[in-house]
């Protein structure tokens, strides 16, 4: 539980900050990841998109964690819950 909540803590503060502060710039090493990460949920049969009224944008999320995309894929230490992804080495910076 609460490795659970340091994920999603992790993800949403590094998702705020590459986004919408521009305060967070990955490595090409990390970016790597982040990009592979990416890609493999956007095919995922397990995206989940939900569309408000009022919204004009789509919010996507995990249907099988229920985390929030993309923050998800900016928790260093997540791993998918399919394993269609893992957990960031320590060792890469
Ligand atoms: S975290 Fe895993 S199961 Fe969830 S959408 Fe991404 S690839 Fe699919």
């Amino acid at each position: 539980m609460l490795n659970t909540i340091k994920n999603i803590a992790d993800g949403w503060l590094r998702h705020s900050m590459n986004v919408w502060l521009k305060k967070y710039k990955p490595s090409k090493e990390i970016q790597t990841y982040l990009d592979d990460r990416f890609s493999v949920c956007m095919s995922c049969d397990h995206m989940s998109v939900m569309n408000y009224p009022g919204f004009n944008k789509d919010f996507r999320f995990c249907g099988k964690c229920k985390c929030a995309f993309p923050s998800l894929i900016f928790a260093y230490r997540k791993e998918c819950p399919q394993r269609k992804w893992g957990a960031i080495p320590d060792d890469i910076k």
